[in-house]
């Protein structure tokens, strides 16, 4: 009985059965429960090993509660991509490990075009779905090892891991048709629906290349995705060390 007020005042708003059969809540107090046994055991033994038991038990409880923070602390609320900071820290980390052992990486930036002007057509709450729908395409056309970033708005960062720039062209050139080929819900306005197109700019750091980090390829993913919007938008470029190219797209001449 006195299980279940604590479940039931934990959370009002949730069934009681959610609460009781989550996977993590059963790990933890399945945790909780073995340090109780032998925390009672050890009192029966002798009182003293209170005093060593105390901060053991502290310890488990912080660090549950810590690991819960972190992973609501890691996306971004509106589209479930990692945040930016988590994103920029992954991505560090992971460039930094690719250009050690001299495999090749690319930074993208998708940037989506005129997103203005759907938020004052459709309305803001279309705008969300849009966004949302974007961030499902660019979920879907990498691996798993890449790293999928909100950047900010409507920016959009990707960790290609293992990709150089042919690679990574191939799967973003997937991404700008795919988003091409979207038709999301234009909210109130019904049997309407919001078409889209996105901005590419890529940076490739090839096999074997040394020295560069995450926030030189961000820039040089930047300047690509400039030279994409000034050449009309809907379409990728993309910039190694020795070169910038605009690449496939509908609108290149
Ligand atoms: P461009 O092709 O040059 O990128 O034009 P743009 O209109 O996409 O770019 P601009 O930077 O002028 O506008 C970005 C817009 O994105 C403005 C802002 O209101 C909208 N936006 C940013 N974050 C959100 C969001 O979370 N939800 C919605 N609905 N809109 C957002
Ligand atoms: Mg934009
Ligand atoms: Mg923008």
């Amino acid at each position: 009985g006195l299980i279940m007020v604590a479940v039931r005042g934990s959370d009002p708003s949730a069934s009681v059965r959610a609460l009781l059969f989550n996977r993590e809540h059963v790990h933890n107090d399945a945790i909780e429960g073995s340090v109780s046994v032998i925390v009672t055991l050890a009192l029966a033994i002798t009182p003293v090993a209170l005093v060593f038991a105390l901060p053991f038990v502290s310890l488990l409880q912080r660090s549950s509660r810590h690991a819960q923070l972190l992973a609501q602390s890691r996306v971004d609320g509106k589209t479930g991509l990692l945040n930016a900071v988590t994103w920029r820290r992954e991505s560090s980390a992971e460039v930094a490990r690719m250009a050690r052992s001299g495999l090749p990486v690319s930074v993208a930036l998708v940037d989506i075009d005129h997103f203005k002007r759907v938020n004052d057509l459709f309305g803001h709450l279309a705008g969300d779905e849009a966004l949302q729908a974007v961030s499902a395409v660019l979920q879907s056309a990498v691996r798993e090892t890449d790293l999928v970033g909100r950047f900010g708005g409507e920016e959009f960062s990707l960790l290609l891991a293992h990709a150089d720039a042919g690679e990574a062209q191939a799967v973003v050139e997937r991404i700008r048709e795919r988003v091409a080929g979207l038709r999301v819900g234009a909210g109130s306005r019904d049997g309407e629906t919001i078409s889209l197109t996105v901005s590419i700019g890529v940076a490739a750091l090839n096999a074997g290349s040394a020295g560069t980090d995450v926030s030189e390829l961000l820039a040089a993913a930047d300047s690509a995705l400039y030279r994409a919007k000034g050449a009309g938008r809907d379409q990728v470029w993309v910039t190694t060390e020795h070169a910038i190219t605009g690449a496939s797209s509908p609108s290149m001449p």
